[in-house]
């Protein structure tokens, strides 16, 4: 039973939350959503240990389908980028930036960018793509990212600095023209570099936070150099192409890396 500790404390962690919310804002949706992520990570970590092969996948499929479908296009939360700002300017603590508190902005000081190998819904759609590792040479166009966050920041701002009546409906609308587009553009890009997650290195706006506070996440994985034999396994399989033989935090494409335990799945040597 000792292997099932991680699992009991995530379960555990996602209760606590739920229950605090759930009194702090009186509402019983934090009780519910908190322990439906809790409940799925649990799974898949359960799944994990049990050495089920698409383990990550189940958790990101429900995760990822219910911030989409039930969320997003049930609900009317945009928890895109743009939902994030909406609500920030609105001075309310609800819904996205919750989410982005949780997820993509503290967060990843504790667990990296987990958020981006088990739960976002764009990335479950491009992980069914061919390319799960890239075949073609890094590019260096990453600045794209800036330019992508800047003009969602710019067009919120846009919208409360010229009054628009109505910006709720035009979240909404914005959320699903937000998700189409990152879905043509994400496919159109993995199959253009042959890579699944290019959206993920180039375009995503997100990583603008993800990746600086990443940087100190406090799970990270690790190499015994006493056991690695410099096979180059896990380059090979990594689909962030992360150096993960290197301990430091400035290794390469460090902030990359998606805890997808690819690397620790095919180290021969049981190094990482
Ligand atoms: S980088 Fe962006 S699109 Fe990719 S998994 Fe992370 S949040 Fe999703
Ligand atoms: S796969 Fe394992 S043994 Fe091979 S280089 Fe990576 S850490 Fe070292
Ligand atoms: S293969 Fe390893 S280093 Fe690469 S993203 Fe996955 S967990 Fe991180």
């Amino acid at each position: 039973m000792k292997k099932y500790t991680l699992p009991v404390i995530l379960l555990l962690l996602f209760e606590t939350i739920a229950i605090t919310l759930w009194l702090a804002k009186d509402n019983l949706f934090y009780l519910f959503n908190f322990s439906y992520i809790g409940l799925a990570i649990t799974l898949g970590t359960v799944l994990y240990i049990r050495k089920v092969p698409y383990a990550r996948r189940v958790v990101q499929l429900l995760v990822g389908a219910y911030m989409l479908l039930y969320l997003g296009l049930i609900c009317n939360e945009n928890m895109q980028i743009e939902g994030f700002w909406y609500y920030l300017f609105t001075g309310v603590f609800e819904a996205a930036t919750i989410h982005y508190a949780a997820a993509k902005i503290f967060g990843p000081l504790l667990f990296g960018r987990g958020w981006c190998g088990y739960a976002c819904w764009t990335a479950m759609v491009l992980d069914f793509l061919p390319y799960k590792t890239a075949k073609m040479p890094r590019k260096r166009i990453g600045w794209i990212r800036y330019i992508t966050f800047a003009a969602s920041l710019l067009f919120v701002s846009a919208l409360f600095l010229a009054h628009v009546g109505n910006i709720e409906k035009i979240m909404f609308w914005s959320f699903l023209a937000g998700n189409l587009i990152y879905y043509v553009v994400g496919i159109a890009l993995a199959f253009a570099f042959q890579d699944n997650r290019a959206f993920c290195k180039y375009i995503c706006p997100v990583t603008v936070f993800l990746k600086p506070m990443s940087y100190y996440a406090l799970l990270r994985i690790q190499c015994d150099h006493t056991k690695c034999v410099s096979c180059g396994k896990c380059k090979q399989v990594c689909p962030m192409e992360v150096d993960v033989t290197d301990n430091s935090r400035k290794r390469k494409n460090g902030t990359e890396c998606i805890l997808c335990l690819e690397c620790v799945k095919n180290c021969p040597k049981s190094a990482l």
